[in-house]
């Protein structure tokens, strides 16, 4: 199982440490409660998040009259679980997905598992390279688009974003495409261009895709922690997101950072990375995600 063995790290930082806590304790107490903080905002779970866990630990230890420390570990995955939601999704063709993230966050491998994914499904994929401002990057989206043996649309770089969009729509159209994944820009130290930018893909595909469902997905690398979280923050200030593909959970120790985009953006994760090949992105389930974390 990719997912457990992804979280191995994760899992020894938080649930190892956790599970010698509980063995240890005697009581529930105060300091019982100081220890999980620490222990959870070590998984990067964030300070926020983290007390409010603790806190909604505390109500329901005192509802159900729990005494034994060892009944903490089921009440965590509870709530945990409930915290994490679920990504809400009717799944109706044809759909458009923006994907959007700054540059070395997986972007354009994600697009390729996601291309893939659709493509062993039995839909038809068609792929928009419409984050022009790097000749490299076009390039290795071309890439995982031969690997995921799906068309894409490209122009040169440099060439305006929304008129990829647009002539990837029609070429979506023409085609009978199931699922158009365009790349978009990332740049979030100019904000004004990167709203302008999106807000005029958006338009097209409003004006152009208005039989299809629109889906905008930002990648977010968990390998960085709290400071993923931040950076959502700022895209949320630029852009609608629906849901959050979260790369790079194999081998980090911030796995718990899942928990804190959840919580303090409000914003579900759709999708998780595992790892470097095709075949390596999940759709995110909050029940098997607990249930690989402990
Ligand atoms: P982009 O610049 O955002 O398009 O990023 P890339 O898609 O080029 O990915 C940057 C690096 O991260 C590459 O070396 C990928 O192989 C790696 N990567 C992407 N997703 C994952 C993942 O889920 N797990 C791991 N281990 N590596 C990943």
């Amino acid at each position: 199982n990719k997912l457990k063995e992804g979280l191995t790290k994760t899992r020894d930082g938080l649930s190892s440490k956790l599970g010698e806590m509980l063995n240890l304790a005697v009581t529930i107490d105060e300091d019982l409660y100081e220890e999980l903080e620490e222990i959870l905002i070590t998984a990067d779970i964030g300070v926020e998040t983290s007390l409010k866990i603790i806190d909604k630990l505390k109500e329901k230890i005192k509802e159900e009259k729990i005494k034994d420390p060892i009944q903490i570990k089921p009440c965590l995955k509870e709530i945990l679980i409930e915290m994490l939601g679920q990504y809400e999704e009717e799944t109706t063709f044809p759909k458009v997905m923006l994907i959007i993230g700054v540059n070395g966050v997986g972007k354009t491998t994600s697009i390729g598992k996601i291309a893939n994914n659709f493509k062993s499904e039995g839909n038809k994929v068609l792929i928009a390279a419409a984050d022009t401002f790097r000749a490299a990057a076009i390039d290795q989206l071309e890439v995982w688009s031969n690997r995921a043996a799906v068309d894409i649309v490209k122009h040169q770089e440099g060439s305006d974003p929304a008129a990829v969009v647009f002539d990837a729509i029609q070429a979506a159209k023409a085609r009978k495409v199931d699922v158009l994944i365009c790349d978009t820009a990332g740049r979030l130290h100019n904000k004004k261009n990167l709203m302008n930018e999106l807000e005029k893909i958006n338009r097209i595909v409003e004006k152009e895709f208005s039989n299809g469902k629109k889906e905008t997905l930002l990648v977010v690398d968990a390998t960085t922690g709290q400071n993923g979280v931040q950076q959502a923050k700022l895209f949320k200030e630029v852009c609608n997101i629906d849901g959050i593909i979260l790369t790079k959970l194999d081998g980090t120790a911030k796995g718990g950072v899942v928990i804190s985009i959840k919580d303090v953006l409000g914003i579900p994760v759709k999708y998780i990375g595992v790892g470097e090949g095709i075949d390596d992105l999940q759709e995110f389930n909050a029940k098997e995600f607990v249930e690989a974390l402990f």
